[in-house]
């Protein structure tokens, strides 16, 4: 090793159960744990029969289903939720579903400062993270506060059996996104490397196994175990570069989350390899592969992903705006960003051209 060994590494107070069943076999005994015994589950539309079961299996300790989770959190969403958490007198949430869901969750936790649980079911990684966002007025903002981070984590991959075959791919990819940018954080640490590396090697084994066989419990449970890992390392890190392309994205042009973020990934890794040649290493060794930013996107979009943001429903003029909103704000990030840099990155995703490592 080149350089002396510098780093700080902190934990959370947050206990994981993974178990296939887990959602109605272990979520029971979780909330007893924590002492909570008149839990509100939140869900969105769309995951209400999953949180159902989840619902009557904690039996009497559930005061309540909310089934109001929507994308991006926004704030009237979240007053409905403390207004229905209070009249229901919780003393605590259990966020079932996806990103959105435990964004509500999170939300919830942040206003009344309830504690929360999570019970997955993608491979956002949202669960193992103090990050909080919430959208007013078409703004969405995001902040870190250890009051939201999930104090007891439920991985089911039962739960993820019905996750169409397109969205496990995005997410999947979404989850390495989170690994790769924190093998480059400022605050990367080797115990986190150790996570990314290994969550990026589960997670990419497991997407064409769970594409070829969706209802697979193994790939299945594989996949979560990345997503599980690779979370760890989101809620452990800063973010660089592609987390906050895929914000503005996301944000001024509604282009959906997890589709972005696998379609920006290659771009961002090519961009960055030459500032950041430990973590492309990590990945080739997780990935198996000489070329990183070409093995991600072939991984995605041999199983049918999309390639580039056109296909999003971003338009030509939108680069230059989105270039000017990244480079607006400053963030850390391997290689310096210039708005020339983004620009071209940009364009190279816009048209889904080969992702090329440039110095
Ligand atoms: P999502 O929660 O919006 O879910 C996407 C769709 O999948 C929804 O329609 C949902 O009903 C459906 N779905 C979820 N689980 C399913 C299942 N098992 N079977 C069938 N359908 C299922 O999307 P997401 O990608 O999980 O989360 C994205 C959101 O999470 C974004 O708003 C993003 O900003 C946020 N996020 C936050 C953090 C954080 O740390 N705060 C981290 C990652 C993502």
């Amino acid at each position: 090793m080149s350089t002396p060994l510098d780093f700080s590494y902190e934990t959370r107070p947050v206990r994981v159960v993974f178990r296939p069943g887990g959602a109605v076999s272990a979520t029971p005994g979780e909330a007893a744990r924590l002492g909570l015994r008149r839990l509100l589950v939140v869900c969105g539309s769309r995951g209400e029969a999953i949180a159902r079961l989840v619902a009557d299996a904690l039996g009497d300790a559930c005061v309540g289903l909310h089934a109001g989770a929507r994308m991006h959190v926004p704030v009237e969403v979240v007053g409905r939720a403390v207004e229905v958490a209070r009249a229901a007198g919780a003393d605590g949430c259990v966020a079932v579903g996806g990103g959105s869901a435990i964004g509500l969750g999170k939300a919830i936790a942040l206003r009344t400062g309830l504690p929360l649980m999570a019970v997955p079911s993608t491979y956002s990684g949202s669960e193992m993270t103090p990050v909080w966002g919430l959208t007013e007025h078409g703004v969405k903002r995001t902040g870190r506060d250890p009051v939201v981070q999930p104090r007891s984590v439920v991985y089911d991959a039962e739960l993820t059996l019905a996750l169409p075959v397109p969205l496990s791919v995005t997410s999947g990819v979404n989850a390495l996104a989170h690994a790769a940018e924190a093998l480059y954080a400022p605050d990367a640490s080797p115990l986190v490397s150790l996570m990314a590396e290994e969550g990026v090697q589960a997670m990419a084994g497991a997407l064409p196994l769970v594409a070829a066989a969706p209802d697979s419990l193994e790939a299945r449970s594989r996949a979560l175990y990345g997503a599980w890992l690779c979370g760890a390392c989101l809620g452990a890190t800063t973010m660089g570069l592609h987390h906050k392309l895929c914000h503005v994205l996301g944000g001024t042009f509604g282009l959906p989350h997890a589709e972005t973020h696998t379609v920006v990934l290659p771009y961002v890794l090519a961009y960055n390899a030459s500032a950041a040649p430990d973590a492309i290493t990590a990945l080739s060794r997780a990935l198996d592969t000489h070329d990183v930013p070409r093995a991600l996107r072939e991984l995605a979009g041999g199983l049918g992903a999309p390639r580039s943001l056109a296909e999003l429903g971003l338009k030509e003029p939108d680069l230059t705006v989105a270039t000017a909103q990244t480079v607006a704000d400053s963030y850390a990030n391997p290689r310096e960003i210039t708005a020339n840099g983004v620009l071209g990155l940009l364009t190279a995703a816009y048209e889904g051209w080969e992702p090329r490592s440039d110095a």
